[in-house]
């Protein structure tokens, strides 16, 4: 066992794929330091800056003072405190649902929001770029798992039609995690009434991005209320921890009984919900910080396009994809060297073979900080980009 462990380690050394934890000396904010360096930061999922915000911290230190730190048990047991309870009905309201229902992570509830609802003899369509967290509340949840072609409406129906007469939840990213764009969810929508499956959107990355006021991808295609089962992530854009779910009644009240992740596991702590509560208003009340986020984007890709970049987003996320797991490692590194702190992104979080630069804005990116970026991208990469 330890000699197969030991040649794993090796082989993923030999072929550039092995990870190592970077450990940042500084909050999560757009200027961050490395063992005694600073860098500007593109790498970061906290895409409106808030992890290390003074109203949002403000509220952590209020729950902390008022319910202390560990929550103590697991939510149906002695978990759920006020704080748990409000979060939930501002993520309700704020995503314009019934009710909505917090987890651990968004991991945590991915596995929990699939393994509940479907069974064996169920079918799961899933698109081929979903997220790790999806794929594997799939294949837990011992359903048949129908993958089909990215984003890709004609082979979906074709793959519902083998298919016919199957229950079943087709599931897709809202915002694609490593590419960036977004779903077509008038398309994935209509399928799933017209074949009366269930449609289910993970919002992780859309959620505080996409739509005027960064409601996320309901907004953005202004077709508010029309997904089934919304999951989203209280990590990305509101800066905290933590997952939801938000639809019906029903469907709360069904995962609250059902759900395993959420039921056998120790509730987050009532700090972490009153922060995100606090992220939630933020985003909510100053409506700059949304649109500064979708300025920048818009701006960023018009100034890669000048420098010859073909590259369009709609998101934060930014991918410019140069193929080789050692290119990419070694534009990644150039980058550091020039104060600029960006994501290589290989195999397998992405296919083999198309490793990526995986940049990622934040509203607080002035312009001359975006200017410099795509100077410093043009050195280091010059014609190594291989397509977008
Ligand atoms: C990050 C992410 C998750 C997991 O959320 P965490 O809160 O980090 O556990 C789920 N789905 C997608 C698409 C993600 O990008």
């Amino acid at each position: 066992m330890w000699k197969r462990i030991e040649t794993e380690l090796e082989n993923l050394k030999q072929n550039h794929l092995y990870r190592q934890m970077t450990v940042i000396d500084s909050p999560q904010r757009k200027n961050i330091e490395i063992d005694g360096k600073k860098y500007l930061l593109f790498a970061s999922n906290s895409y409106l800056d808030l992890c290390d915000d003074a109203y949002v911290k403000t509220a952590a230190q209020r729950a902390m003072e008022e319910y202390g730190i560990g929550a103590g048990g697991s939510r149906l047991t002695t978990g759920t405190t006020t704080c748990h309870k409000i979060l939930e009905e501002t993520i309700a309201q704020w995503k314009h649902r019934e009710a909505a229902l917090a987890y651990n992570a968004g991991y945590i509830a991915n596995l929990g929001i699939i393994t509940a609802l479907v069974k064996a003899g169920d079918i799961i369509f899933s698109d081929e770029l979903n997220h790790a967290s999806i794929i594997d509340g799939a294949r837990l949840s011992k359903a048949q798992i129908v993958v089909y072609k990215h984003n890709d409406m004609l082979d979906l129906e074709n793959k519902i039609k083998e298919h016919a007469g199957c229950q079943g939840l087709i599931v897709s990213d809202g915002v694609f995690s490593m590419d960036g764009d977004v779903v077509d969810l008038p398309g994935l929508v209509a399928l799933a009434r017209k074949y009366q499956l269930l449609s289910m959107i993970d919002e992780a990355h859309s959620t505080g991005v996409l739509g005027k006021t960064g409601n996320g991808v309901e907004e953005y295609y202004d077709m508010i209320g029309s997904v089934d089962v919304l999951m989203g992530t209280l990590s990305k854009s509101v800066g905290v921890e933590g997952g939801f779910v938000c639809g019906s009644k029903m469907l709360i009240e069904y995962l609250i009984n059902k759900s395993r992740s959420f039921i056998f596991s120790t509730a987050f702590s009532p700090v972490m919900a009153a922060a995100a509560t606090a992220g939630i208003e933020r985003i909510r009340t100053d409506e700059n910080l949304v649109k500064r986020l979708q300025e920048n984007i818009s701006y960023f890709c018009k100034k890669l396009q000048m420098a010859g970049l073909d590259i369009h987003s709609d998101s934060a996320i930014i991918p410019i994809i140069v193929g080789d797991e050692e290119v990419a490692l070694q534009a990644m590194a150039d980058l550091k060297d020039r104060g600029y702190y960006i994501s290589a992104i290989r195999y397998p979080t992405v296919g083999k073979g198309s490793a990526r630069l995986r940049i990622a804005l934040m509203s607080s990116h002035t312009k001359e900080e975006l200017d410099g970026l795509v100077e410093a991208l043009v050195e280091c990469l010059g014609r190594k980009v291989i397509n977008e």
